[in-house]
């Protein structure tokens, strides 16, 4: 299969933690990676004419991955940090986005951020909301190796608190998993979405920033936008 598309045109080797919907995760029936940017990685690459195919990792396994020339690009809902950009590039931003938690849905003493000293929060490790939520006092942060695994340690009792980006969360609530809880108070921060590249991978970021930019002129972007977030 692999032969069959390298005949097809250039292959974008594209990596992603798969379990971050809506941005990306499993179609149950086809099985296909789907997602914002899913559709947004397949589009940029079709614009530089190559065909993204993309492999499943975890999202501390990314920037590795890059650096290891593994993969080309990365994306995976990933915020565009200072420490980050030490070891890749980043494309423009291409979201905003920002972190929220979450509490059970009978919890009424958790009501911000503030309430969470001495608490016992799940994140995802290597992310945004694993380094915030350390920096609350006396917590407890507990590590999962995705966004799902972090609420179900929620929904079972194991922990008070997720922290988690925004729209991941109220994806969740909408959906029938989450029923039982809810996001409360304002969002922490606000972060920005970046594909990411290797270092030494500059001419790939300039296609890609490119690409991007004839996908806003052309209503592309906006057509993807709409269909996963539907405003
Ligand atoms: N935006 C967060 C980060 O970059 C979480 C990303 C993710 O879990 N896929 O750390």
């Amino acid at each position: 299969q692999s032969a069959k598309t390298a005949d097809q045109g250039k292959v974008l080797r594209v990596g992603s933690e798969t379990t971050f919907a809506p941005f990306e995760f499993q179609d149950e029936k086809t099985k296909d990676y789907i997602g914002f940017d899913m559709d947004l990685i397949k589009a940029v690459g079709k614009q530089m004419g190559m065909e993204a195919q993309v492999q499943s990792m975890g999202f501390d396994g990314l920037i590795p991955a890059l650096e290891a020339g593994n993969i080309d690009v990365a994306i995976s809902g990933m915020t565009i940090t200072d420490e980050r950009a030490k070891k890749v590039n980043f494309s423009k931003p291409y979201y905003k986005s920002g972190l929220s938690m979450v509490v059970k849905a009978d919890n009424n003493t958790l009501k911000s951020f503030k309430d969470l000293e001495g608490k016992r929060i799940a994140v995802q490790i290597g992310t945004t909301g694993a380094s915030e939520a350390k920096k609350i006092k006396d917590v407890k942060v507990r590590e999962f190796n995705n966004a799902p695994e972090a609420f179900i340690e929620l929904s079972s009792g194991g922990v008070d608190a997720v922290v988690n980006d925004l729209p991941v969360n109220e994806y969740y609530i909408a959906q029938a998993g989450g029923k039982d809880a809810k996001i409360v108070g304002e969002p922490l921060n606000s972060e920005e979405y970046g594909i990411a590249v290797a270092k030494k991978n500059t001419e790939l970021t300039d296609k890609i920033n490119k690409a991007m930019d004839e996908l806003k002129k052309n209503g592309e972007y906006e057509k993807i936008y709409v269909k996963w977030f539907g405003k």
